[in-house]
C-alpha cells in the first residue's frame, strides 16, 4: 500500500498536486479541510464545530480531527492506498495517523512536503481569494493566522517523520506539470 503525506503551508499547491496524483496511483485522496468543507456545506453537526476555528485559521481540535479522518480511511477498504493533503497537522496527529495505520498493519510510505516562500504564499492565497469563496482566504489577517499556525503547530510533524526517514522535500515554485513531475519523481523512487 502507497500512503503519501503532501505536506506544506496553506497556498503551496497541495489540493492541485493531490488532484493529479491520484490518477496517476490510483490512490484515495483525502483533504480535510474539503472534507470539512463539505459538513459546513451541508449544515452537520461536525460542520458547525469545525467552521469557527476555520473561519479563523485556527485547527480544528485534534479529537474531531482524527476521528474524522479515520472514519474516512475506513469508508474505503478497497483503497490501494492513500494521499493525505492536509493531515497530519500537528505532532498528535501524527502519532495518531501511524498507531491507526499501524493498527491496520500499515505505515505511511513518505511525507513529501512542497517548499514555497511565505511572501509568495501570501500572493497566492490573495489571488485564490478572487475565486474560492472560501471565508479563509479573503482576509489577510486570517492568512497571516493560518501561515503562524502552519510555522508553530504543523512543521514539527516534518521532524517526526525525518526521524523516521520518511521525509522527502520538493521545490513548490515553478508550472504546475514541474511540479507534478518532481512530486513523481519522488514516488517512483520509494
Ligand atoms: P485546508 O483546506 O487544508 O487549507 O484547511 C482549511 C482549514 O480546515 C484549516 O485552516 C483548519 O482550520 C481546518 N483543517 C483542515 N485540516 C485540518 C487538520 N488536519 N487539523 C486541524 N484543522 C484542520
Amino acid at each position: 500500500m502507497l500512503h503519501i503525506i503532501l505536506f506544506g503551508p496553506p497556498g503551496a499547491g497541495k489540493g492541485t498536486q493531490a488532484a493529479l496524483l491520484q490518477d496517476t496511483y490510483s490512490l484515495v485522496h483525502l483533504s480535510t479541510g474539503d472534507i470539512f468543507r463539505y459538513h459546513i456545506k451541508n449544515n452537520t453537526e461536525l460542520g458547525a464545530k469545525a467552521k469557527a476555528f476555520m473561519d479563523q485559521g485556527q485547527l480544528v481540535p485534534d479529537s474531531l480531527t482524527i476521528e474524522l479522518l479515520q472514519s474516512e480511511v475506513e469508508k474505503h477498504p478497497e483503497a490501494k492506498g492513500f494521499l493525505f493533503d492536509g493531515f497530519p497537522r500537528t505532532s498528535a496527529q501524527a502519532e495518531a495517523l501511524d498507531a491507526f495505520l499501524a493498527s491496520r498493519n500499515q505505515k505511511i510510505s513518505a511525507l513529501i512536503a512542497l517548499e514555497v516562500a511565505e511572501e509568495e504564499l501570501k500572493l497566492r492565497l490573495a489571488e485564490r481569494a478572487k475565486t474560492s469563496g472560501r471565508v479563509d482566504d479573503a482576509d489577510p489577517k486570517v492568512i497571516e493566522n493560518r501561515i503562524a499556525v502552519y510555522r508553530n503547530e504543523t512543521e514539527p510533524v516534518k521532524d517526526h517523520y525525518k526521524k523516521l526517514n520518511l521525509y522527502h522535500g520538493v521545490d513548490g515554485v515553478g508550472s504546475i506539470n514541474e511540479i507534478t513531475t518532481r512530486l513523481t519523481n519522488v514516488i517512483d523512487a520509494l
